[in-house]
């Protein structure tokens, strides 16, 4: 059973999949159901044979994937009786835990590194109410905190240690495949703390066991490179990276993530900040697709794998553009010449712009 409605959030749609009952309140904001959208400028600007597909993440409620996850933990939470949730957040799931959390009627607080958040995520974070803690340590060291707290004090987590986040954020996988017709051969995305690897990773094979899809895609994880735990195979201590969303130099779910890695038969990989700006604005100029510069992570690596001739004609590779890039606009104002003031008048923008003037008749 799948697609009761694809309005209708993601507990609705895939309620079978998911470990809800009767008796789960469900809190949502009408996540999911995102587009996926065919790169056809990209794809011929770099001479590639195979289809690529954006799957833009960015249209959720809060503007990032975090809200599939978000939905299952605050309905869980909420159903198991808490009264406040808990995380700490390098910006997008703090933004999504406090609008999950006003929905529900429910305290939210979360810890921040300081100075290394997103304006547009803070500000979100701020204006849903949240208690906002910026602390001065990195998100690691956020983390630490937030573990340690919920293990010591009542209030639930909602990180995605929360095993209901990646059950939530599984659904991604099952988008992709009712879109496409199946699985793709590729899928691509970004890499930071590794919930959302493991999480469409789990959410291919189960598509595949309840026999709605027929295949397995290869999963190609892609971190920024100063912030590459798993591409090195050490922690990181001071990740480094322009894609805040991904600066974390020691992943909670690093174990999964490899076994993704390994039993879809891919790889993960780094990339440069410098190829992440490249797509960044590669995907906003070809395309008309602003997603955040942790989200251009995902083109970035596809660039890297068709340079090294892993792209086939006819292959299906699907990129995860995680968040919107409305988020960070400090970022894309960074990327582009600032506009020069102009004078109010009409013959000389026209001049300016290079118009040639109309037929007197017309
Ligand atoms: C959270 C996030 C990521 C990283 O996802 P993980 O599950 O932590 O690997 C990437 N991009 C954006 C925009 C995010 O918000």
């Amino acid at each position: 059973m799948i697609a009761v409605s694809s309005a209708q959030g993601v507990i609705a749609r895939y309620r079978s999949y998911l470990p809800v009952g009767e008796s789960t309140p469900v809190i949502t904001l009408r996540e999911g159901d995102t587009p996926l959208l065919r790169l056809r400028n990209i794809e011929k600007h770099i001479g590639c044979e195979s289809e690529l597909y954006a799957k833009y993440e960015g249209l959720n409620p809060t503007g990032s994937f975090k809200d599939r996850g978000m939905t299952m933990a605050v309905s869980k939470a909420v159903e198991e009786g808490a009264s406040a949730v808990l995380c700490a957040s390098t910006g997008n799931t703090s933004a999504s835990a406090a609008a999950y959390a006003a929905r529900a009627n429910l305290k939210c607080a979360v810890i921040l590194p300081d100075g290394a958040i997103a304006l547009g995520k803070l500000a979100q974070a701020l204006l849903h109410g949240a208690v906002v803690l910026p602390v001065s340590t990195n998100f690691d060291g956020a983390m630490n905190i937030v573990r340690t707290i919920s293990a010591r004090y009542k209030i639930t987590l909602v990180n995605s240690i929360n095993p209901y986040r990646l059950a939530g954020q599984k659904t991604a996988a099952f988008e992709v495949c009712d879109l496409l017709g199946d699985a793709p051969d590729l899928h691509v995305l970004p890499v930071g703390n590794a919930g959302n690897i493991t999480a469409y990773w789990m959410g291919y094979k189960e598509y595949q066991f309840a026999a709605r899809s027929t295949r397995l895609p290869k999963m190609f994880g892609f971190q920024a490179e100063g912030a590459a735990p798993i591409v090195n195979g050490a922690p990181v201590e001071k990740p480094e990276t322009i894609a805040t969303a991904i600066r974390i130099g020691n992943p909670a779910s690093w174990q999964s993530a490899v076994k993704a890695r390994d039993e879809s038969g891919g790889e993960i990989r780094a990339v440069s900040d410098a190829a992440i700006l490249e797509s960044y604005r590669m995907l906003a100029r070809m395309e008309g697709i602003f997603a955040e510069p942790a989200s251009a992570a995902s083109l970035a690596g596809t660039l890297q794998l068709h340079a090294d001739k892993y792209l086939q004609r006819g292959m299906r590779v699907v990129l995860t553009l995680t968040g919107h890039g409305l988020k960070d606009p400090g970022t894309a104002l960074k990327v582009v010449p600032e506009p020069k003031p102009f004078k109010a008048d009409v013959d000389e923008i026209a001049d300016f712009l290079n118009l040639k003037k109309l037929d007197a008749r017309n």
